[in-house]
């Protein structure tokens, strides 16, 4: 067998699954794990496939056994292990070898990384599909040089996804952490999608006491429609999955507390930085939060009693689906908008309407939504996407319902905080006269800040200052 180019380093869930992958689409593959014995389960286990494969018991092997000049793919923890590989590859690489980090950095050490005077040629790369994704075709958003992109190109086209019309879920977007950043607000999106389904399940359970099953089947129905997606699609099944251990749905049984490995949080801590309003993935990461809070929120209840909840004969599961339609355009349109200002910011030529095209299949956003988006991105760049005629069309439709169960959940006590950041920002953002005059007024009081007036009149403070 002649040598493999790629090497893979990390056969934890995601690695182990990109390498069959890579395997499976014709090209040699050497893998190395920390853990030795770990290396030898994923050959002895992947069939026909092994052949394609060639392990590696140390890290100085597993280099050799890569034909110059190498491509090594990382699929470890993001942080501190990256590091280390990169240290420990240092020794054994040459200056036209590519190191290509796959996990899911953070976009600051991916810049860090790519400035700091590495002995090899290095990427970072954002990698979403979970499991399933990694194994039979991810979507893929590259950062790094255009000359590495296209040496590596052939291979993680080959490996993604490939949308409706056959293009390739994999783009190269940008120098340095630019495939982090656009993964990292991929995973923002994620965060208020899955928030907003959740908010709208509570709605079912709570508001309209609609057993989980049932719940399940709307989700079904839904994602026959505009909502049609992966998350909508897979939040059906798991309404709709019963007990294995016990007895009644699945969902019933699951603690309501949600996990997070921090990539939602980066997001909104790059949104704060950029200035840039993304408040329905900022509530979604906040409700993670609070739902961590269990004792807090037990007590809570202890204190004040349950909200009075029932929704019954005042909204309808069609008004439920219209919100989250309108919640879906504009958690995309301020993740969409924050991009917008990053490229501006970091000087990166973002495009957008080729994220919204890798995005389409693959990733755990993906959704029907996703071709409209790129079409309207495209239409005129930079302007936000509630401004496109085709959402325009779809917000005046939705908005209404978005905005009769956003007032029920507050009137009878459900929590919708992503929901509700949607319509507040949406309402923001189509009132030309805001409040912000009095700000600028209060400002002007305690700090002398002074203001702009609408005649343009010089004027640089109010009568205040005088006194
Ligand atoms: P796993 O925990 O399943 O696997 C981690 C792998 O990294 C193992 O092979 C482990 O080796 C190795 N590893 C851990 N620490 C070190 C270290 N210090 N030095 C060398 N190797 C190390 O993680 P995942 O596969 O889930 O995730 C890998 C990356 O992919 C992460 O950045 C993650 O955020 C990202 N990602 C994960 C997704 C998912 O759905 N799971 C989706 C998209 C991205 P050992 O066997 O010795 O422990």
């Amino acid at each position: 067998m002649t040598k493999p180019t790629i090497g893979l380093i990390g056969l934890g869930t995601m690695g182990a699954a990109l390498a069959l992958n890579i395997a499976e689409k014709g090209f040699g593959i050497a893998v190395w794990n920390r853990t030795t014995s770990v290396t030898e389960k994923f050959v002895a286990q992947a069939g026909n496939l092994a052949q394609q494969i060639t392990p590696a018991e140390t890290l100085t092997d597993f280099v050799a056994a890569i034909a110059p000049p190498r491509a090594v793919i990382l699929m470890v923890p993001a942080g501190q292990a990256v590091d280390d590989q990169l240290t420990a590859l240092a020794p054994l690489l040459g200056p036209d070898d590519l190191v290509i980090d796959a996990g899911n950095a953070n976009f600051h050490d991916t810049n860090r990384r790519a400035a700091s005077g590495l002995p090899f040629r290095f990427m970072g790369i954002g990698v979403s599909g979970g499991e399933e994704g990694a194994r039979h075709g991810p979507a893929i958003m590259a950062g790094g040089a255009e000359l590495d992109w296209a040496r590596i190109a052939p291979v993680l086209q080959a490996i993604a996804a490939r949308a409706e019309d056959g293009t390739p879920c994999a783009a190269h977007l940008g120098p340095d952490g630019a495939g982090h950043f656009v993964k990292a607000v991929h995973n923002g999106i994620e965060y208020a999608d899955m928030q907003m389904i959740a908010e709208t399940y509570g709605v079912m359970r709570d508001g309209l006491a609609m057993p989980a099953p049932e719940i399940g089947a709307a989700f079904a129905r839904w994602n026959a429609g505009p909502l049609q997606s992966y998350l909508v699609e897979i939040s059906a099944a798991v309404a709709q999955a019963t007990d294995p251990v016990g007895q009644g749905p699945l969902l019933d049984m699951i603690v309501d507390a949600a996990g997070q490995k921090g990539t939602g949080r980066w997001t909104a801590i790059e949104a704060q930085t950029l200035a840039a309003p993304i408040p329905v993935i900022e509530a979604a990461v906040m409700a993670r939060n609070v739902s961590a809070q269990r004792a807090e929120r037990a007590a809570g209840e202890r204190v004040y009693g349950p909200a009075p909840q029932s929704l019954t004969g005042i909204l309808s599961v069609d008004d439920l689906e219209q919100a989250l339609i309108a919640g879906k355009i504009l958690c995309y349109a301020q993740g969409f908008a924050m991009m917008t200002a990053a490229a501006a910011e970091f000087r990166w030529a973002l495009d957008m309407p080729a994220i919204a095209r890798v995005w389409r299949a693959g990733c755990i956003i993906r959704s029907a939504m996703l071709n409209d988006m790129a079409t309207a991105l495209a239409e005129v760049p930079g302007r936000n996407l509630i401004l496109s005629d085709f959402f325009a069309g779809h917000l005046r439709h939705s908005i209404p319902a978005l905005r009769r169960v956003v007032a029920a959940g507050a009137m009878h006590g459900l929590a919708l905080p992503a929901l509700g950041a949607g319509l507040a920002w949406f309402d923001m953002m189509r009132t030309a006269r805001g409040t912000a005059n009095m700000i600028q007024g209060q400002r002007d009081f305690f700090g002398l800040h002074g203001f702009e007036r609408l005649d343009g009149l010089p004027r640089p403070h109010g009568p205040w200052a005088a006194a």
